[in-house]
C-alpha cells in the first residue's frame, strides 16, 4: 500500500510534466507555423513595395509551396503572375484553383474572374467571353461586364460593345460618349463597305446618344462631300461649332476646300479669321496664315500674325511671327533670324503634338480612341494642349 502511495506521489508530476512539455511542444509548432506565414508575407510584400516583383514571386511561392491549401495566397501569386506577362504561369495558377472542389462560390467565381482576365491580357479574347459571359449572372456581373466592355472594343463588336454599355449606364457613368462613338464605329465600317444609308443611320444613333459628338458631325460633313453636296457638308462641319468648336480645327482643311470648291474661298478664310478672334486656343492659326499669303499676300498674312501673337501671345505664334519676318528682313539679318528660328522650332516640338489628357501619350495624329489606354475622346483637338478642357 506504501509503495502505490509512493508511487502516484512520483507519477502525478511526471504526468504533468509530460503533458506540459507535449503542450510546449505543440504550441512551438504552432506558433511557427503561423509565425512564418505572415514573416513571409511581409518579406514579400516589401518586395513588392520596392518594385522588385522577381523578388516577391520567389517568395510567394516558396511559401504557396508549403502552404498549398492557402487559397488567397495562391490568387495572389496569379495576380503577380499577370502583372509581370507570365501569363502561361498565371493561366495554369488560376486553372489549378478552379479544379480544386473546396473551393466556395464566391472563390470560385473570384477564379473565374482571374482567369478571364489572363486570357485577355494574352490575347485570348474568346476565351475570356465564354467566362465573362457566364459571370454575368453572378455578384461579378458588373465587373465581368466592364471587362466584356473591353473585350469587344478589342475584337471591334461594336453592336456588341452599345449592348454592353447600355447595361453598364447608371447615374455615375452614362456611357453616352463611348455609345456615340461606338456608332462612329459602326459608320465608319458601312462606309467602308460603301453602304451610306446604313452609315447614315448610325451617325443619327451617335447623335440621339450624344448630342455633342462632334465626330459624327464630321462624318456626316464627309458622307456629303462624297455624295457631292459641298452645301450640306459646310452646314454639317459648321454645327460643330454649336458642340465644341475647338473640333472644327479637324475638319478646318476639308470645310475650307469645300468653300474653294464652290467659288466661295474669300467667305472660308474670313470664317476662320472670324473663329480665331472668338476662340482662341482653335487650332486653325498655321491654316489661316497660308490662305492669308497665297490669297492676299505677304504683307496681310504678316499683320494678321503679329496682331494674333499681341492679342495671344503663344510660343508658336511666335515662331510664326519670326518666320515671316524672315522672309522680309535685310540680308545681313537672316542668318541670326534662321538661328532663332531654328531654336524655336525646337522648342516648340512639343506644342505640334497631340496629347491624350488621360494618359499623357502623345502623337502627331488625332486619335477618337487613345490607342495607350483606349480611352475615348481623351485628346484635346488642340495640338501642344494637354488637358482636355483648359481654362
Ligand atoms: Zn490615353
Amino acid at each position: 500500500m506504501v509503495d502505490s502511495q509512493y508511487w502516484w506521489l512520483i507519477a502525478f508530476p511526471a504526468f504533468f510534466a509530460l503533458g506540459w512539455l507535449a503542450a510546449r511542444i505543440d504550441i512551438k509548432h504552432v506558433l511557427s507555423e503561423t509565425r512564418s506565414l505572415p514573416a513571409a508575407y511581409f518579406k514579400g510584400l516589401n518586395y513588392l513595395l520596392n518594385g522588385e516583383t522577381n523578388r516577391a514571386v520567389e517568395v510567394y511561392v516558396e511559401v504557396a509551396r508549403h502552404h498549398v491549401e492557402t487559397v488567397e495566397l495562391q490568387f495572389t501569386l496569379g495576380h503577380l503572375f499577370r502583372r509581370r506577362g507570365e501569363l502561361e504561369r498565371a493561366i495554369r495558377m488560376h486553372q489549378k484553383l478552379l479544379a480544386r472542389p473546396e473551393l466556395n462560390v464566391a472563390q470560385r467565381q473570384q477564379a473565374q474572374f482571374e482567369l478571364a482576365q489572363d486570357f485577355m491580357a494574352a490575347g485570348l479574347f474568346d476565351r475570356a467571353e465564354a467566362i465573362l459571359t457566364e459571370l454575368q449572372h453572378t455578384d461579378y456581373a458588373r465587373q465581368a461586364r466592364t471587362e466584356l466592355l473591353g473585350v469587344y472594343q478589342q475584337e471591334k463588336a461594336w453592336r456588341k460593345a452599345i449592348e454592353i454599355a447600355q447595361q453598364l449606364r447608371d447615374d455615375s457613368h452614362t456611357y453616352q460618349h463611348e455609345i456615340a462613338q461606338f456608332h462612329c464605329e459602326l459608320a465608319e465600317q458601312a462606309i467602308a463597305r460603301s453602304q451610306p444609308d446604313d452609315a447614315r443611320v448610325e451617325l443619327e444613333a451617335a447623335l440621339t446618344a450624344n448630342r455633342q459628338c462632334a465626330r459624327a458631325r464630321s462624318l456626316q460633313g464627309e458622307m456629303a462631300i462624297q455624295a457631292g453636296e459641298a452645301t450640306i457638308a459646310i452646314e454639317c462641319w459648321l454645327a460643330i461649332e454649336t458642340q465644341d468648336p475647338h473640333y472644327l480645327a479637324l475638319i478646318a482643311r476639308p470645310l475650307l476646300a469645300a468653300y474653294d470648291g464652290m467659288n466661295r474661298a474669300e467667305e472660308g478664310t474670313r470664317l476662320m479669321v472670324r473663329l480665331l478672334s472668338q476662340y482662341p486656343d482653335l487650332d486653325v492659326l498655321d491654316l489661316t496664315y497660308e490662305r492669308l499669303m497665297t490669297q492676299k499676300g505677304m504683307d496681310d498674312a504678316y499683320a494678321f500674325v503679329r496682331e494674333r501673337l499681341r492679342s495671344h501671345p503663344t510660343m508658336p505664334g511666335l515662331r510664326r511671327v519670326l518666320e515671316t519676318h524672315l522672309l522680309v528682313a535685310p540680308d545681313d539679318q537672316k542668318a541670326d533670324l534662321e538661328i532663332i528660328v531654328k531654336l524655336l522650332n525646337e522648342a516648340t516640338r512639343e506644342q505640334s503634338m497631340y496629347y491624350c489628357s488621360h494618359c499623357g501619350f502623345k502623337a502627331r495624329q488625332y486619335f477618337w480612341h487613345c490607342p495607350a489606354c483606349t480611352e475615348w475622346e481623351t485628346f484635346a483637338p488642340v495640338r501642344g494642349q494637354r488637358s482636355r478642357n483648359p481654362q
